[in-house]
């Protein structure tokens, strides 16, 4: 894989619309590159930028390794595409969509063959090879999405939310197949979600969007412990917000007092996981702070509760599905200084 940097990248559509301000991104080679972010924040746009199927505007930059390919089309660009939509040839078989890349760059017909047949292997798609695009399941499609981009080595692999469109678990095993083959094809690859988890899972990096700017790139630990501004620790997970004043390390909040040993006095906020919460009994001396379950919900590996009192929201808290948990009941939480996440002061 090639390495790529976007320089000073903004866009503008015709309607006046910015649908991306100036954008600074380097996706080293051979990295799987996330863009995450919520409907709209200018993902497919960034990705369609890199494709070659939108233009930068005026003073913007892309170059694949050394090579300035801001001006070029698609079709010299050596890329690789995958979308939610299949885009397959529906009339076509499996066998001859994935030909389909070789054929156009005029390979030799016995070269096709052989590599068609290797890259039907790879994919676990062999015993399809003669079928039509219409008698596959949705997972079946999107393997051969895969096998159609990668089978022309392209410079990088662009996928744009793949998964989106699949039930549950398919979206989980797809999801496992493409992690290991992009990692055993050492393929630069860009790929695009709107789910944090399938960021998370994915990404060697992830970029977080908003309103089409870069709100923080980092690995995943990094945006998932230590996020960087409000709305990264908002959108990564779930979260909860514990606001007010601090006074000589504890924090004042209508549910009792938060130990802060790494606060200074005054109005401050931090940040806790709802798995990092621990519940304990209301009369437990670790109950620093005192809660009312309002809602559980059992998910099988674990409850959720929400707890009022505690702060103007709710907060949200997981315990062990094997724990009961009724609405009314009162508990108590302790939650621990080395688990808070302090953001900068706004
Ligand atoms: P995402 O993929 O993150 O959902 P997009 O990149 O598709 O977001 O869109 C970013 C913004 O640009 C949105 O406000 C969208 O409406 C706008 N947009 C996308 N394509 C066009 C277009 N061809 N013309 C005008 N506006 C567009
Ligand atoms: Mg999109």
């Amino acid at each position: 894989g090639v390495s790529i940097r976007l320089e000073n990248c903004s866009k503008t559509f015709a309607d006046g619309n910015r649908a991306l301000q100036p954008l600074d991104l380097e996706i080293r080679a051979g990295e799987t590159l996330v863009l995450l972010g919520p409907s709209g924040c200018g993902k497919t746009t960034t990705l369609r930028m890199i494709a070659g199927l939108e233009f930068p505007d005026e003073g913007g930059r892309i170059l694949f390794g050394d090579e300035d390919v801001t001006r070029l089309p698609i079709e010299k660009r050596q890329v690789g595409m995958v979308f939610q939509s299949y885009a397959l040839f529906p009339n076509m078989s499996v066998a001859q969509n994935v030909a389909y890349g070789l054929k156009v760059q005029k390979c030799a017909k016995a070269e096709i063959r052989q590599r068609v047949d290797e890259m039907l292997q790879m994919m676990e798609l062999s015993h399809l090879a003669e079928r039509k695009i219409d008698q596959l399941s949705g997972g079946q499609r999107q393997r051969v999405a895969l096998a159609r981009a990668i089978i022309t080595n392209p410079r990088v692999l662009l996928l744009d939310e793949p998964l989106t469109a699949l039930d549950a678990i398919l979206r989980d095993r797809l999801r496992a197949d493409i992690d290991r083959l992009l990692r055993s094809l050492g393929i630069t690859a860009i790929y695009v979600t709107h789910d944090q988890e399938e960021a998370m899972a994915l990404g060697d990096r992830i970029v977080v969007m908003d309103h089409g700017r870069v709100a923080q790139i980092g690995t995943p630990k990094q945006i998932y412990f230590q996020p960087q501004s409000d709305f990264v620790a908002d959108f990564i997970g779930q979260i909860n917000a514990f606001e007010g004043e601090v006074r000589d390390q504890w924090m004042t909040l209508p549910g009792g007092r938060l130990h802060c040993p790494h606060l200074a006095d005054g109005e401050a906020r931090v940040y806790c996981r709802p798995e990092d919460i621990e519940l304990v009994d209301s009369d437990s001396v670790d109950a620093h702070l005192q809660g009312v379950v309002e809602q559980t919900q059992f998910v099988g590996d674990r409850n959720r509760l929400w707890l009022a009192g505690i702060m103007p929201r709710q907060v949200l808290v997981e315990s062990s599905g094997r724990v009961e948990f009724a609405a009314g009941q009162r508990v108590g939480i302790h939650v621990r200084s080395e688990k808070m996440i302090a953001l900068e002061p706004r």
